[in-house]
């Protein structure tokens, strides 16, 4: 296995680029490490981005958005009581990965491109209308979060393209988001079902919403019906039904040892009720609660 250490992300992607058999950028390793050792992915080449200027940064912009450095850890997300004001839905997806040592090392962008359909900050991150910068050997691009997990383990990035910042736009007078999900246990599980929703309100009614559910589907689904069944109302129980039914509709989930398609299913309308909730509050507050 070859180890490099680049000190821009030109070279990081020209390595890439260059680079034959299994790739792997290592961000905090939560995800490359574990696989690794458990003999699940073995890189041929390893590129280690935590020593790139500018990756370790949380930065507020002119126009009130932030720009996320492709190191930045989850517990340096938690700690940024701006970035939590703001955006309280995404920091707690993240808050939500893993443990405290996990915490100290995992980041948004590895959680996005590491291709989990049950990456916790995922679905919040969608909500958000986040967007990655991607830099690769045909240049740089800018790439909705949603476009970028095309399945389980697999991403669109194309050989030597690395994300360098997620971008997320400003917040809106009048917004709010919030993310949960279900586990079968309090910590230190995967997703059965995860949502994470974004929406604007004028007054009472709900002018704007990004819905988004993880882990029922091969990659998480923003799902416009779900969006629909809330944008004019005042989230009224009427609203709150529709809402439930269209993310139940929405799922297209798999079996496994955590759930059920059925269990899935359903736990999507009522996590989404839910969430949907806590973001009306905080949106009607005028940001975190
Ligand atoms: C004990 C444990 C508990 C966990 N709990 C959760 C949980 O509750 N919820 C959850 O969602 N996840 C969980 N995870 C998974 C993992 O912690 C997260 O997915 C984490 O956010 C990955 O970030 P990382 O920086 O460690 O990524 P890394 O492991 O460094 O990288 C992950 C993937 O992203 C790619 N990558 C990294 N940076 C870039 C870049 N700049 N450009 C392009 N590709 C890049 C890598 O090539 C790799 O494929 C857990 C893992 C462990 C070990």
């Amino acid at each position: 296995m070859q180890y490099h250490t680049p000190a821009s992300f030109e070279d990081a992607s020209k390595i890439a680029a260059k680079a034959t058999g299994i790739t792997r950028f290592l961000a905090g390793g939560t995800d490359v490490l574990v696989q690794l050792r458990a003999d699940i992915v073995t890189p041929d080449t390893l590129i280690d981005i935590k020593h790139i200027d500018g990756v370790h940064d949380i930065t507020r912009n002119s126009d009130g958005g932030w720009t996320i450095g492709v190191a930045v850890t989850g517990a340096e997300m938690t700690e940024h009581a701006d970035l939590g004001g703001d955006w309280p839905g995404l920091v707690e997806a993240m808050d939500l990965v893993g443990s405290t040592q996990i915490q100290g090392r995992a980041t948004l962008t590895g959680n996005l491109c590491n291709g989990s359909p049950a990456a916790d900050s995922v679905p919040a991150m969608i909500a958000a209308g986040a967007t990655v910068t991607v830099s690769g050997p045909n240049g740089t691009r800018e790439v909705a979060a949603e476009d970028i997990a095309t399945g389980p383990g697999r991403t669109s990035l194309a050989q030597g393209e690395i994300v360098t910042a997620v971008n997320i736009p400003p917040r809106a007078a009048g917004g709010g988001d919030a993310y949960l999900r279900f586990i079968p246990r309090t910590e230190m599980d995967i997703a059965v079902v995860g949502c994470g929703i974004n929406l604007a309100v004028d007054g009472d009614t709900i002018t704007a919403a990004r819905v988004v559910l993880g882990a029922v589907a091969p990659t998480a689904l923003l799902d416009q019906a779900c969006a629909d069944a809330i944008i004019g109302s005042t989230l009224d129980d009427a609203a709150l039904e529709k809402l439930a039914a269209a993310a139940s509709a929405a799922c297209n989930p798999i079996t496994d040892k955590r759930g059920t398609i059925e269990f899935r299913t359903k736990v999507a309308g009522v996590l989404a009720r839910r969430v949907a909730k806590i973001a009306y509050e905080r949106a009607q507050a005028g940001g975190a609660s």
